[in-house]
């Protein structure tokens, strides 16, 4: 059996009638840029976070970036982070002119350590950027009672996370500002790169709105100089249709990951990533630790099975941060599963027959 680790063409096939007809629309409109689908799109994709304001951008790098600038941070800031996750969530930090400060993950929910959190705050730290890494919410009562006690403010990487419920209520309202993003590979993605900031702030959306659309208030009257972050308006039609499905999508996710566990529970050698009482991931990966990795990698790729490692360098030890003057070491829990993590496939159109194939043989390896 081959098993890959997602089927996009298989998604975008079943889509394709409604697609069509959508991008036929546009065509004879050509409103190629904010045109009518874009918002379309921000105003399902804020209902869907439970949230006011959607402002549609053109990455999850970038909603980042405005997100932080719409709050005013900037040079002389220090913001608060994880090194398990993507450069994307570190990057905009650094480009707003603010320095990053690194907390080490639980190593249960592979999520920022709520109890680190403290030690990393100075009288420079501004924000915590909480990541739901895999689908997995991060622990936002916790953090945002920190916030309180620190006067910080909260901006959620929601990039991995659209739909997951943290004690029942949609991730992306818990602080001023969320950001996804909807590279095709995400739960929910685009045909091609796109994103946006999510808030319950009417000042903060339109902040947003004029720093993606180079600064400008109206057409040639530019309130500071901006650049080019929008949302494509043929991105924002395919997103609005595969909006509607995520939903179930996301529920057989998690049907897929209850699947996993299930082969996984008397297996010792096996230890997926935990998902704590209250919080309902959306599964954007399913991953377990396993010892000697890279050999099972190996082994599953001689079965036909595609995985993946989220992330296999911890971004302290990444050469780009070598500035910050981190050291292996600073952060064992993160530098620990860097060396164990294995991403198995998911995606909702995996049978579970697949599902089943890639347990077996997952089992065997590390036996
Ligand atoms: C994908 C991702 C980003 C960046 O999104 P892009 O759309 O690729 O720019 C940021 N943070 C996390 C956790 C991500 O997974």
């Amino acid at each position: 059996m081959q098993v890959p680790f997602l089927n996009l063409p298989q998604q975008t096939e079943a889509l394709r009638t409604e697609i069509d007809a959508a991008f036929d629309a546009i065509l004879k409109r050509c409103d190629f840029v904010g045109g009518e689908a874009v918002r379309q799109f921000e105003a399902a994709f804020a209902e869907f976070c439970g949230t006011q304001f959607a402002v549609g951008v053109s990455n999850g790098t970038d909603a980042i970036y405005l997100a932080l600038r719409a709050l005013g941070i900037g040079p002389g800031d220090e913001v608060i982070t994880v090194p398990n996750t993507f450069i994307g969530t570190t990057a905009p930090i650094t480009r707003t002119g603010a320095r990053l400060r690194f907390v080490d993950v639980n190593p249960h929910t592979l999520n920022i350590d709520v109890q680190k959190i403290e030690k990393a705050i100075t009288p420079k730290t501004r924000a915590i950027v909480p990541v739901h890494l895999y689908g997995q919410p991060a622990d936002m009562e916790a953090i945002l009672h920190i916030a309180r006690e620190h006067d910080l403010l909260v901006i959620e990487d929601a990039a991995q996370a659209h739909g997951a419920l943290y004690r029942s209520k949609v991730v992306g309202g818990f602080g001023q500002m969320a950001c996804f993003s909807f590279y095709p590979g995400k739960n929910l993605g685009a045909f091609g790169d796109a994103g946006a900031v999510v808030t319950n702030d009417e000042a903060l959306a339109e902040k947003v709105r004029i720093l993606r659309d180079s600064g400008r208030i109206s057409k040639y009257e530019h309130v500071e100089e901006g650049f080019n972050h929008r949302l494509d308006t043929l991105q924002a039609a395919v997103l609005s249709i595969k909006l509607k499905h995520l939903p179930r999508w996301n529920q057989r996710r998690r049907d897929i990951a209850a699947r996993y566990r299930k082969h996984f529970a008397e297996h010792e050698a096996i230890q997926p990533v935990t998902e704590p009482e209250g919080f309902e991931g959306v599964y954007h990966l399913f991953v377990v630790q396993v010892l000697e990795r890279d050999r099972v990698q190996t082994r599953l790729a001689d079965a036909g099975i595609q995985t993946g490692i989220h992330y296999p360098i911890p971004l302290h030890l990444q050469p780009a941060y070598r500035y910050l003057g981190y050291r292996q070491g600073d952060f064992p829990v993160s530098e620990t599963a860097a060396e164990r993590l294995l991403s198995l496939p998911i995606f909702p159109e995996m049978t579970d027959a697949m599902v089943d194939y890639v347990a077996e043989q997952l089992i065997r390896a590390v036996s």
